[in-house]
């Protein structure tokens, strides 16, 4: 245990700089260190990924705690639950989901699959300010004070965000119908037109896919649909995990498990193979009535996505914006000024009252 803690994981390393000896932070874009108090940079010597490392799935069930994990330290939000990991260069931390200050006391030592790739912070604070005032600025309905607020660089949080990747090859014996339409003519006289039917014929046959990287995001702090919305990732570009890229920075630990995680990516895969049968199966309309599935040969991976994030309240309500670390695409809450509702119905009648006035005048 001691040995663990000389090189604690996932964030909680501290790198000093050579010059001054103060905490350094990675420096989003670049491939350095920097001191915020001489301004000194050391580079970091990244390992170019040659060829992405998979885990094997059958060998990690078996034997869960050797493969790939360490003793990490883990912290707790004691308002909202959510974990995370950070080092001695965040001074004083907020939780990020809701901007509880988190206390270091309320660590905790928990074993964890180590992240095996993470794609690095890219924009930095100043491109995030100017994202997030051009996002604010198209949606006229927030209010003012929101807008000010949402902007206060001291709510914002650089998060590495936890990802599964699952890799697996997929053998499917299915059967089902195939249907053909074919227009008939009926009726008599006025009644007399055509309809639409199906002639329905057995088919059977073999599918083999292969799927390659599907994701499933672990966070507790990001939905799906958050991850979505500030997608795409250029996951092309991800290096080896490597703590000095998490300095100054602060990673989720996963929520949802590897198994769990794999339950997800399973039912992606399966509506995968549907549509697979579907088009094998041909016609104009299909019926499955069995599909049989043997997965195999099922790797994964847990990657590491940088994304900042503030979270603050307004009208004792909480509030997010999210913001992809890589492109700078923005996604958020957003309450809606009711004055500014109020005003633009008001002008909205007002030109409606104009306007039939014109057509009655004219
Ligand atoms: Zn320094
Ligand atoms: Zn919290």
């Amino acid at each position: 245990m001691a040995e663990d803690f000389e090189n604690m994981p996932m964030g909680s390393d501290t790198y000093q700089c050579q010059n001054c000896g103060a905490a350094l932070k990675y420096k989003p874009g670049t491939t350095s260190l920097h001191c915020d108090y001489c301004g000194a940079d050391t580079p970091i010597d990244a390992k170019v990924v040659d060829e992405v490392q998979e885990l094997d799935f059958e060998q990690y069930v078996q034997q869960q705690e050797e493969l790939n994990t360490k003793a990490t330290k883990v912290i707790s939000c004691r308002k909202c639950g959510a974990e995370s990991t950070f080092d001695e260069s965040l001074k004083s931390v907020e939780c990020p989901y809701c901007a509880t200050p988190l206390i270091e006391s309320d660590a905790y030592e928990e074993r964890l699959i180590q992240p095996s790739y993470l794609l690095p912070f890219k924009v930095s604070d100043n491109e995030i300010y100017t994202h997030m005032s051009t996002w604010l600025s198209k949606r006229w309905f927030a209010p003012n004070k929101l807008k000010s607020k949402a902007l206060q660089s001291n709510k914002r949080q650089g998060v590495y965000i936890p990802c599964w990747t699952y890799d697996a090859r997929t053998e499917t014996d299915y059967a089902g119908q195939r249907g053909d339409n074919y227009t008939i003519t009926v009726g008599t006289g006025k009644n007399r037109h055509t309809e639409t039917r199906t002639r329905w014929s057995y088919a059977d046959g073999h599918i083999s896919l292969f799927f390659d990287d599907v994701m499933v995001p672990a966070s507790k702090i990001i939905t799906t649909r958050v991850m979505t919305e500030i997608s795409n990732w250029d996951t092309m570009s991800m290096v080896e995990a490597d703590n000095r890229f998490l300095s100054g920075f602060i990673t989720e630990k996963y929520v949802i498990n590897m198994q769990t995680g794999f339950a997800s990516a399973k039912s992606k895969m399966e509506s995968d193979i549907q549509y697979a049968i579907r088009q094998d199966i041909g016609g104009d309309k299909q019926r499955i009535d069995s599909a049989k599935t043997a997965f195999s040969d099922i790797k994964f991976k847990l990657i590491l996505l940088p994304v900042y994030m503030s979270a603050y309240t307004y009208n004792n309500k909480l509030y997010h914006f999210f913001v992809n670390g890589r492109t700078g695409r923005v996604t958020g809450d957003r309450p809606y000024s009711v004055i500014k509702i109020t005003l633009s119905v008001i002008a909205g009648l007002i030109a409606l009252a104009l306007f039939i006035w014109f057509i009655n005048n004219n």
